[in-house]
């Protein structure tokens, strides 16, 4: 069979063609999604799409539209009803369209993936679509893989964004909030109890890390201080904490990472360095670079992480802000070395 999926992002797409190739079935990818916006996030999915489609070799299909303009004239009258009266036809017609074009016997979208699209509505859409191209719609239910695909991306690295694509999905991913259930199907567990990792952001008694965060930065004074306006990120591993860490705003462009620690029991198997690429991709979208302070010792690491850019030291930094001499195994600290990641 000749499939052509219409493929919205990569981390959707990693379940979707997992169980199409269960099935023997080699999808071919094709991306068309004009409704993703601004700019640098319509960029970061398709690139990352792109290089995940390199990786696992699966054909793909690049129609670049960046429909920022296009979008909003349409959708502007009715923003409610964004998705079904525009977003999802227009994405999902083209790909009929060029199925039809180039003689592909069925097609199917990552849509019927996501837990937060309107499945049912999306399904009935194709279906239509099916009869009016004379082309079949190869309909799964790929919801039942959600969770599997989410921790796969994840363990994947690929860039997992925060909202759905418009600016309004944008919008209201930071003001909206709202405990309704998405439509799912029977048998589906909600509550991520599956999930083997899973990164949040704590917004209540973020002391309660503490003895974890002086594991990597002795003093509570210090701690205390940036702990109070910084942002703080669990990674879970089965509901366990294995790694957390604090980003503070510098200014409009820049964040820095100001402690990062894993516990004992999870060092070693990259947890620290998914931490860091889900902070990366959390704070792109609204700033240029992430700065970290550290000691010689921990400066390979970093590098290694993409802080290739050395921005300043310190001098006797640790000296002066410390009550205690400062040993990082056989390291006696004294400086505080910086280093950049650009987004
Ligand atoms: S919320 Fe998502 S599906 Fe709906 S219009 Fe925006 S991008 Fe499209």
């Amino acid at each position: 069979m000749k499939l052509l999926m219409h493929t919205c992002c990569a981390p959707c797409s990693v379940y979707c063609i997992d169980a199409l190739r269960k099935e023997k079935i080699e999808p071919t990818i094709y991306w068309y999604n004009p409704n993703i916006h601004p700019y640098k996030e319509y960029e970061a999915r398709r690139d990352c799409l792109k290089l995940y489609a390199e990786k696992i070799n699966v054909n793909a299909i690049f129609e670049d539209e960046y429909g920022l303009d296009q979008f909003c004239k349409n959708v502007v009258d009715n923003v409610n009803s964004r998705c079904v009266n525009y977003c999802y036809p227009i994405r999902l017609k083209k790909t009929f369209e060029y199925a039809k074009k180039n003689g592909y016997d069925a097609v199917t979208t990552t849509l019927l993936y996501s837990i937060y699209q309107n499945h049912n509505y999306i399904k009935k859409l194709m279906e239509d679509y099916s009869q009016q191209y004379g082309i079949d719609f190869l309909y799964r239910d790929f919801r039942h893989g959600f969770w599997v695909g989410h921790d796969k991306a994840i363990a994947e690295g690929l860039y997992m964004q925060k909202y759905c694509g418009c600016i309004y999905s944008e919008e209201a991913s930071f003001l909206t909030h709202t405990n309704t259930k998405p439509d799912l199907p029977e048998d589906f567990e909600f509550l991520p109890a599956k999930r083997t990792i899973m990164v949040s952001k704590e917004k209540n008694d973020k002391k309660q890390y503490m003895d974890l965060l002086l594991e990597s930065d002795p003093s509570e004074k210090m701690i205390e201080k940036y702990l109070e306006d910084g942002d703080l990120f669990v990674l879970r591993y089965k509901d366990v904490v294995a790694c957390v860490a604090v980003v503070t705003k510098i200014d409009n462009d820049i964040v820095e990472l100001k402690n990062i620690i894993t516990k004992e029991d999870f060092r070693g198997k990259g947890y620290a360095k998914k931490m860091i690429k889900y902070l990366a991709d959390n704070y792109k979208q609204r700033y240029k670079r992430m700065i970290v302070g550290t000691t010689e010792n921990n400066i390979p690491f970093y590098v290694k992480q993409g802080f290739d850019r050395y921005e300043k030291t310190i001098k006797n930094y640790f000296i002066d802000n410390y009550d205690k001499e400062i040993w990082d195994g056989e390291l006696h600290c004294m400086d505080l070395i910086y280093y950049s990641k650009d987004f």
